[in-house]
């Protein structure tokens, strides 16, 4: 867990409309020397001030193409500042204006970290292990993944990146260790076609993941145990009760909800997927959408002409990424304009080396541009 230092007081006193005042004014002082970037879960105010938003996949390939910034302000959560950090230029500068701002999910694969789940894997069978690791994970785990031959991913790309694994002129695995979260591996698996049989689940508490060598042997995908507790809120119920309310309402989640959820969802895709399903849907259809709600109120908002709900009826919300806000921007930027540079975030070259390796190969394997349609069961 990284620690942030308290920000004076005077930053907590003012309201949003100064805030944002003060953050324009320092944005036009510093010019084209700053880039603010917002992943699609940070609050409206923050997104407002952004420069560029996106996802995880997004916002990596423009922190690797915005050359002429020294500063790019990452609002966002822990991991993908340090992704930013590892594509940017050597001469730039990336900040997290609220270093507790970390993942869950990312927190649970520490484990990851070292070459040990491998190798207690790859020991129990003959034949290859490739692991593909999520973007969401700590810059150690990715570099371990490259050294073993792997690559990372998102919730956009993974069906593209699972295939390549798999592929004899890509990681030429014959099974996948996927990390750290089971239930993306778990939907795409089934997405490519495999049946649930063809998945077990490491359990990093347990010795061998709680894996015999059977389990290996008869699996093609090793599903590290681990989840995001957004997506992890909304249930079948929801789905249920959504229907017996609005018939015609389209359901769409992530592919970090669980399984049997996105089973019972019409389509599941990553951010980019569902604003752009939502996009082109009709004006007056309706939809019912598995994910953070910023997101999901900011779309109700721009398409005013659909009816547009979180799938659950309680807000899903992420705490981590709700750390972010104008008074820390704010203080990142006054200092950033004074010549100081706070709460950058670093990653030691060697652990930038590898992980840039299994980084390059996650943003050279496309997206794939649709949300998935699921099987529908009523
Ligand atoms: S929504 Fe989930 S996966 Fe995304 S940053 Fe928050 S905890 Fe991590």
């Amino acid at each position: 867990m990284q620690s942030q230092i308290a920000i004076p007081q005077k930053y907590g006193a003012m309201g949003l409309d100064e805030l944002s005042r003060r953050i324009a004014a320092r944005k036009d002082e510093l010019g084209d020397s700053l880039c603010i970037l917002a992943h699609h879960y940070q609050r409206d105010e923050v997104i407002a001030l952004a420069e560029f938003t996106g996802d995880s996949l997004k916002l990596s390939q423009l922190a690797a193409s915005q050359k002429r910034a020294k500063y790019i302000v990452f609002c966002g959560v822990h991991f993908m500042a340090e992704s930013a950090d590892i594509l940017s230029g050597p001469d730039q500068i990336v900040c997290l204006p609220n270093m507790l701002a970390g993942c869950a999910m990312a927190d649970m694969a520490e484990d990851a970290a070292t070459a040990a789940p491998l190798e207690e894997i790859s020991a129990l069978t003959g034949e290859k292990v490739v692991p593909v690791t999520y973007v969401n994970s700590a810059a150690a785990v990715k570099a371990v993944t490259a050294r073993a031959g792997g690559a990372c991913c998102t919730s956009g790309n993974v069906r593209n990146v699972f295939a390549w694994a798999l592929d004899e002129t890509g990681g030429g695995g014959q099974k996948i260790f996927a990390i750290p979260d089971e239930h993306l591996g778990r939907n795409t698996a089934v997405a490519m076609g495999y049946s649930l049989d063809d998945c077990v689940v490491y359990d990093p508490l347990l010795p061998c993941g709680g894996l015999s060598a059977r389990d290996v042997e008869r699996a093609r995908f090793i599903l590290w145990k681990g989840y995001c507790y957004v997506h992890q809120l909304f249930s079948t119920d929801d789905v249920t009760n959504v229907r017996s309310r609005y018939p015609d309402i389209r359901v769409i989640v992530h592919p970090e909800c669980p399984h049997e959820l996105v089973q019972l969802a019409d389509a599941s895709g990553s951010t980019e997927q569902i604003i752009r399903a939502v996009g082109e849907g009709e004006p007056a259809s309706r939809w019912a959408i598995g994910t953070e709600s910023n997101l999901v109120n900011r779309l109700a908002k721009r398409h005013a002409d659909r009816f547009i709900r979180t799938l659950s009826e309680a807000p899903a919300l992420c705490a981590q990424m709700h750390r972010i806000d104008l008074p820390h921007l704010l203080w990142v930027l006054d200092n950033l304009a004074e010549g100081n540079v706070v709460n950058r975030v670093s990653v030691p070259d060697d652990i930038a080396r590898d992980a840039r390796v299994a980084l390059q190969r996650m943003v050279d394997l496309k997206a794939v541009g649709e949300a998935t349609p699921t099987r529908r069961r009523r």
